[in-house]
C-alpha cells in the first residue's frame, strides 16, 4: 500500500520531486545533506526507497544493513556511487536519469562555438585587466562553417539541429549508422570528419575504445586553425596533446568542460587534482575551461527530478523495472483493476534452471492474465498478473514463492 511506503531523499533533491512522491501517497523525508556510511546505515532503517545524488555512497555494507529497501533513485546521471551488483543481489532496483540534461549540454556547445569563433573569453579577460583590444583578425561568423560531431546520440543529434539553425553545415561520425536530422551527413571515418571540420565536438561515452580517442595523431588530422570542444568525458581527449596543438598554433582554441580526474567538491586547488598539464592549458589562448557544467541547469535538475521520481513510482506501484541500471528491464501494462482478488507477482530470482517450472507449480492452477520475464547476468525478474485469488491463497502464494531457494525478493501488489 502506497501509504506504508517511506522514502528518504538526501542531498537536497528537488522539492518538485519530493512533492510528486508525496502526491502518490508516500511518506517522504527530505534531508539536505549526504550521510556517511555509518550514519546512512543508522538512518535508513524503516525506509523502502532511497533518493541520492552523487555524494552518498551506497556500499555493500549499507545494502546488507537494509533488507527492507526496495529501490534507490540516483537523482543524477552517474551511478558509480552505488554498489550496483550488491544492490541487484539484494533485490534493490537502481534508477538514474541519463538523458534529462541533453538539451543543456547542446546549448552550452552552441555558446562555445560562437565564443571560440569570436575569441570572446580572451577579449573579456583583457577588458577585466583594463586592456581595450578591438580586433577582427581571426574572428569569424559561424554561418557556413562545418561542425563535426563525434557521437550522434542524445546530445549530438540535438546539437545538430541547433547548429543548422545557425547556418552551419553538420557532419557526424558514429560507430553505428544513424539517420541524419535535417541536412546533416554521416562520415565513414573519424579521419574524414576531422579533416573537414572547422569545429570538432565530442559526444561519446567513456569506454575502453573512446579513451584518448583524440590524441596527437587525431589533432594533427584536424584543419589548421580549427577548434576542439569536449563536453563528453575527460579521458576521451589526451590533454597534453591538446595543449601541444594549442601552443603550436595548429588549433585556434578549445573548450573543455570535463577532465580526466575531477575534484569531488567546489573550491580552489583543482590544479592538484588534474596534473601538470593544467597550468599550461590555463595559459593557452582562446581556451574555455569550465567545471563540468554542461548539464548543470535548473531545467535539467527539474527534469532529472521528474524522471527519477516517476521511475521510482512505477517500480514501487507496478513493479516496472524499465530504466533500471542493474535489473532486467520488465514491464506489464499498469494494473487497472481495483479487484481485490487480483494480484501482481513481482519476483526477482537467481537466473537458474527450473525456476519457471517451480513457479508454475505454485501459480499454475490460477488464471494468469499476463506474464513477462527477463534475465540479466545472474538475476532474472518476473512479473505476472493473477486473478481470482482469495486472501488466504494470496498468503500461500507469497510464502511458497518466498521460500523457493532461488528467491531474491518477492512482492505482491494489488
Ligand atoms: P548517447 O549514449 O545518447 O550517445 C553517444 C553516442 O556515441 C552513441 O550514438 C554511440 O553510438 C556513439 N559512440 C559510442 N562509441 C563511439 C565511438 N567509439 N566513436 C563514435 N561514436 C561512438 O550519449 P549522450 O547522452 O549523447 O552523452 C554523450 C556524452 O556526454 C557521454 O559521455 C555523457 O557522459 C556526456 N555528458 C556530459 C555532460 C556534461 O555535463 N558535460 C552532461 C551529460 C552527458
Amino acid at each position: 500500500k502506497t501509504g506504508q511506503i517511506r522514502i528518504l531523499l538526501l542531498e537536497n533533491i528537488s522539492q518538485d520531486a519530493a512533492q510528486y512522491l508525496r502526491d502518490q501517497g508516500y511518506h517522504v523525508d527530505l534531508i539536505s545533506k549526504a550521510y556517511g556510511e555509518d550514519e546512512l546505515i543508522e538512518r535508513l532503517s524503516g525506509y523502502q526507497a532511497l533518493g541520492i545524488r552523487s555524494k552518498t555512497k551506497v556500499t555493500e555494507r549499507v545494502i546488507k544493513s537494509a533488507p527492507q529497501l526496495l529501490t534507490i533513485g540516483c537523482f543524477c546521471i552517474g551511478t558509480n556511487q552505488v554498489d550496483l551488483e550488491a544492490a541487484a543481489k539484494a533485490g534493490i532496483a537502481v534508477f538514474n536519469s541519463p538523458f534529462a540534461n541533453s538539451r543543456s549540454v547542446a546549448e552550452l556547445v552552441i555558446s562555445e562555438i560562437v565564443a571560440l569563433s569570436r575569441q570572446l573569453t580572451d577579449r573579456s579577460r583583457e577588458m577585466r585587466e583594463g586592456i581595450w583590444n578591438k580586433v577582427s583578425k581571426g574572428c569569424w561568423e559561424v554561418r557556413g562553417k562545418t561542425l563535426g560531431i563525434i557521437g550522434y546520440g542524445h546530445i549530438g543529434s540535438q546539437l545538430s539541429v541547433l547548429a543548422e539553425a545557425f547556418g552551419m553545415q553538420v557532419i557526424y561520425y558514429d560507430v553505428v549508422p544513424i539517420m541524419p536530422l535535417g541536412s546533416a551527413r554521416q562520415t565513414d571515418t573519424l579521419e574524414q570528419l576531422l579533416g573537414a571540420s572547422d569545429f570538432v565536438t565530442l559526444h561519446v561515452p567513456e569506454l575502453e575504445e573512446t579513451k584518448n580517442m583524440i590524441g596527437a595523431t587525431e589533432l594533427g588530422q584536424m584543419k589548421q586553425g580549427a577548434y576542439l570542444i569536449n563536453n563528453s568525458r575527460g579521458k576521451v581527449v589526451h590533454l597534453p596533446a591538446l595543449v601541444d596543438a594549442l601552443e603550436s598554433g595548429h588549433l585556434h582554441g578549445c573548450a573543455v568542460d570535463v577532465f580526466p580526474s575531477e575534484p569531488g567538491s567546489n573550491g580552489p586547488g583543482f590544479n592538484d587534482n588534474l596534473g601538470e598539464f593544467i597550468p599550461r592549458l590555463r595559459k593557452c589562448p582562446n581556451t574555455i575551461l569550465t567545471p563540468h557544467i554542461g548539464g548543470s541547469t535548473e531545467e535539467a535538475q527539474r527534469a532529472i527530478g521528474q524522471e527519477v521520481a516517476s521511475a521510482l513510482t512505477r517500480y514501487l506501484n507496478f513493479g516496472t523495472s524499465v530504466g533500471a541500471v542493474n535489473f532486467p528491464e520488465v514491464d506489464l501494462r499498469a494494473i487497472t483493476t481495483a479487484d481485490e482478488r487480483h494480484i501482481r507477482v513481482c519476483h526477482l530470482h537467481a537466473n537458474a534452471p527450473g525456476v519457471l517450472k517451480g513457479l508454475n507449480k505454485i501459480l499454475g492452477n490460477f488464471n494468469i492474465t499476463k506474464q513477462f520475464t527477463d534475465s540479466r547476468g545472474d538475476i532474472a525478474y518476473l512479473l505476472a498478473d493473477v486473478s481470482d485469488v482469495s486472501l488466504d491463497q494470496i498468503r500461500d502464494i507469497y510464502s511458497e514463492i518466498s521460500e523457493m531457494p532461488t528467491n531474491i525478493k518477492t512482492r505482491l501488489l494489488c
